[in-house]
């Protein structure tokens, strides 16, 4: 059995102090600190005072330290899951573009084979964002490759699907819904042009989810409410990225009052530039310029974000000022559920995976573990 001692533990909805957090792969227990002995332990290890939270889970992740989810060579996995593993992240989902199926299938196959090995952070899966989405709010992605919803070119690879990101207004029958619905793959509405109406229809048909919210729709306008109109107005659940470049803190704030701790994911939505310094980048086989840590394709449009989930969790918790707790359950609880794996991991409780991150009161990442195993430590 190992412990943790001088933590202060994140619950879902409290903070502990003067407990002990006993693990193996799984989550033992937690006891009080006086019913402790050290040599009862195999591994001691102090938090020094600082956050014991779960691990963070990123969602929406195109990559970091100068590797996109997208390179056909495990090199790239391999370095993105030690830099999720840096900024706290213990799971994740790499995320493709649009791109021809070719090129998005050799990028499924590195992920799939990505999955069985242990390492940094865990891959869950994948989430596909593109090639299903809109022309006209494509984003950044490239639209030579952009086409109609088709769950035929999923079919291969549903095993490792678990987000795809659509434009419901391009849905031609119900036949797209209904196997992602059979194989438990999370739609999410996004990159979409999609009216109140259409998006009202589209949760209704069963998409859960909308792909980061305000960033690639058609803004909220008071006669025109469009996606973003339907995700404030229903309980489907959100992604949104922090970092005050796509969404403005007043704006996190309105959302947080209107969607609460339940219905709001953090992600990164990150891409190769994350975790480097400023430069020329690559998102989706298109130039990004990294100025002041702000990405963007030649023409200005916001590109992929450079942010990190633990810097993240910082802002957003700066921007709204709500409990730590309330805020980590953003990037912990809430994607674990919107995956249906909150009964193994997302929180802290006895039987789940023993992926823990610990951090100070300014986010900064001291030691990630995963099923019991310390995979970052900073120096
Ligand atoms: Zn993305």
């Amino acid at each position: 059995m190992k412990a943790i001692i001088n933590g202060k533990i994140i619950l879902d909805d409290q903070i502990l102090t003067g407990q002990v957090l006993l693990y193996n792969e799984t989550i033992e227990k937690i006891i009080p600190d006086t019913f402790f002995s050290a040599n009862s332990a195999d591994l001691v290890i102090d938090a020094e005072g600082k956050y014991v939270s779960a691990g963070f889970i990123n969602l929406h992740i195109h990559g970091c330290h100068g590797f996109d989810a997208m390179d056909d060579t495990p090199e790239a996995l391999d370095t993105i899951r030690e830099g999720m593993a840096q900024s706290g992240v213990t799971a994740f989902l790499p995320t493709t573009m649009t791109y021809d199926f070719p090129t998005i299938y050799r990028s499924f196959d590195q992920i799939r084979a990505a999955m069985g090995k242990k390492m940094g952070a865990k891959i869950l899966g994948c989430h596909v964002e593109g090639p299903f989405i809109s022309e006209v709010y494509k984003g950044a992605q490239s639209s030579k490759y952009i086409i109609t919803p088709d769950f035929s070119y999923l079919e291969p690879y549903k095993d490792i699907i678990k987000i795809v990101t659509i434009a419901p207004e391009k849905l031609v029958d119900d036949t797209f819904m209904k196997e992602c619905k059979k194989n438990h793959i999370v739609v999410s509405m996004g990159h979409s042009s999609a009216t109140y109406e259409e998006a009202m229809a589209a949760i209704a048909a069963g998409v859960g989810q909308v792909t980061h919210l305000f960033n690639g729709l058609q803004p909220l306008h008071h006669r025109r409410p469009s996606v973003v109109g339907a995700a404030l107005d229903t309980a489907v659940t959100c992604e949104i990225i922090a970092d005050n470049v796509h969404v403005h803190p007043a704006m996190q704030r309105l959302v947080y009052k209107i969607k609460g701790k339940d219905q709001l994911i953090l992600i990164t939505d990150s891409m190769r530039a994350c975790m480097l310094p400023d430069g020329e980048s690559e998102l989706g086989g298109q130039v990004v310029i990294v100025k002041d840590q702000i990405a963007t394709l030649r023409d200005g449009t916001i590109a992929g974000s450079v942010l990190t989930m633990n810097e993240a969790i910082r802002r957003f918790w700066l921007n709204t000022g709500v409990p730590l707790q309330d805020v980590i359950r953003l990037a912990t609880i809430n994607p674990a559920k919107e995956l249906m794996i909150y009964d193994k991991m997302g929180s802290i409780a006895v039987g789940k995976e023993a992926n823990l991150t610990f951090f100070d009161d300014n986010i900064f990442i001291s030691q990630t573990i995963v099923e019991g195993h310390v995979v970052y430590q900073k120096d």
